[in-house]
């Protein structure tokens, strides 16, 4: 008997496995529902969003009209709410020691092949600069879960020292943090440090593979982990973001379990997540991939993309460098908001080259910051560093309140234009530079608010002019 109850703080209870498993057995025998079907859209198109079983529908659906519709509804809600700008990250591993047993992960306690490290804080700061130097202003930090290695006083005091690098005009803004499933004191203690969002991804929310693919380790605890962004929410970080590692299990089961969470977190703490990333399973050490069986297509993944845009319209939509450079293009296209650039998976491989191998996974999209940027820019793409939200305390509920009135736009892109002629100015290859600049030409137009339009053109002349860091 299902105890869904989406405000419930117990796992199993927000995370109904019955609920799930009747709301796709609804979605099967409605999907060629055209009547129900076209409410949904009809739903969709009010930028409200759909409720799980809605979403559910329209995966299930092979209609290719309800597709096209699918995809042109995604793409209108995106160029809406987002405009053409996509904000970019990098990730930073800080350790790779792990105490967990993921069967997916190459730094699972018992891979013997795999090169350990952790970085000092002196190298830290190195990998730092080597960041700065590519133009990076927003990173996601990445650990393994380890008490002597990875403890919550090592993080804090990473966290410090990236803040504190400043090396030429460079500067990281925004340090995202996706370390395992902790305490309340402890995200208080990542919270004060200023860290913006909290990610921790769920892997799948089906509890018997959950626990499988997890066999020894705190992470084997699926109501620990799968709670954690109630403690994080006590504890005052309103930002979080959640995700499925599709190909672990059944993507349809995780689909509709990833939208139950962003209900519980609306319905609980009155702000859903703030992001939702969509990894698929790469190939890594040690991983055998034909164990994963659930692995999804091209096309699945792109309507995936597409309905989460429908369903959470104002959660920004992430995408890492295990996608390769034509498969991001597809879901740039239907829904998603922030991309990983030039990214380094392993541990320290940003300052040098690595030597042994030390990466989590292999990445599918090989190309240099700058590349990614020109790349988006012949897209028609706006290239954004921003991290303008949470410094001016728009988080949480103020920042959801500000992007469903549509005044966010106000902000960003302003924000987006300026980051990228810091940019420009102190990173980008001549070519870019040219396309850059036409592009910020043309988008200043774009700004609606004349008072906005005209305090921004000031602000990019000072930017010209050496000065740095204004934001919206
Ligand atoms: Fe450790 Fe995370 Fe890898 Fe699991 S996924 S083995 S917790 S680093
Ligand atoms: Fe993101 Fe805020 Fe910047 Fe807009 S202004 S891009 S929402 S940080």
């Amino acid at each position: 008997m299902s105890t869904y109850n989406s405000k419930s703080p117990i796992a199993t209870e927000f995370i109904d496995d019955q609920e799930i498993l009747e709301t796709l057995k609804f979605a099967q025998e409605n999907k060629n529902n055209s009547v129900l079907l076209n409410k949904i859209l009809e739903k969709a198109a009010l930028y409200h969003g759909l409720d799980y079983r809605e979403a559910a529908v329209l995966l299930e659906t092979n209609d290719e009209n309800i597709l096209e519709r699918i995809f042109d509804l995604a793409r209108e809600i995106k160029d809406k709410i987002y405009g053409q700008r996509i904000v970019m990250f990098a990730p930073l591993y800080l350790s790779n020691y792990c105490v967990n047993s993921c069967r997916y992960c190459p730094y699972h306690s018992k891979n013997k092949n795999i090169a350990r490290k952790k970085l000092t804080q002196a190298e830290i700061a190195k990998e730092i600069i080597a960041l700065q130097d590519m133009g990076h202003k927003r990173l996601a930090l990445e650990t393994g879960e380890h008490p002597e290695y990875a403890p919550i006083e090592y993080i804090l005091e990473s966290i410090k020292t990236i803040y504190s690098v400043k090396h030429k005009n460079g500067a990281i803004r925004r340090v995202n943090v996706n370390i395992a499933a902790t305490t309340i004191e402890n995200y208080k203690k990542l919270k004060e440090a200023g860290i913006g969002t909290y990610i921790l991804f769920q892997e799948t929310y089906h509890k018997p593979t959950y626990e499988y693919l997890h066999p020894h380790g705190p992470k084997h605890d699926y109501a620990y982990h799968t709670e954690a962004m109630d403690r994080a929410m006590q504890a005052g970080i309103d930002d979080v973001g959640i995700g499925v590692l599709f190909g672990l299990n059944l993507y349809r089961y995780d689909f509709v379990g990833l939208l139950m969470h962003a209900k519980h977190l609306e319905d609980s703490f009155g702000v859903g997540p703030h992001t939702i990333s969509v990894p698929r399973i790469r190939p890594a050490d040690d991983v055998d991939l034909k164990e994963y069986s659930n692995a999804i297509s091209d096309a699945t993944f792109k309507k995936i993309v597409a309905i989460l845009r429908l369903a959470v319209p104002y959660t920004g939509i992430i995408v890492s460098t295990r996608e390769s450079k034509e498969s991001r293009q597809e879901v740039l296209d239907v829904g998603v908001s922030q991309v990983s650039a030039a990214s380094c998976t392993s541990v320290g491989g940003y300052a040098e080259k690595e030597l042994e191998n030390s990466s989590q996974f292999e990445v599918n999209d090989e190309r240099s910051l700058d590349e990614i940027v020109n790349w988006l820019l012949e897209l028609g793409y706006i290239p954004s560093f921003c991290t303008a939200c949470y410094r001016e305390g728009r988080t949480g509920d103020r920042f959801m309140q500000l992007a469903k009135s549509g005044q966010i736009s106000n902000c960003c892109q302003p924000n987006a234009l300026m980051t990228l002629k810091e940019y420009l100015e102190d990173y980008a290859s001549t070519e870019t530079a040219l396309k850059g600049e036409a592009l910020i030409t043309q988008e200043i137009e774009r700004i609606t608010n004349p008072k906005v339009k005209e305090i921004a053109r000031n602000y990019l002349q000072q930017l010209h002019d050496g000065k740095r860091d204004f934001r919206f």
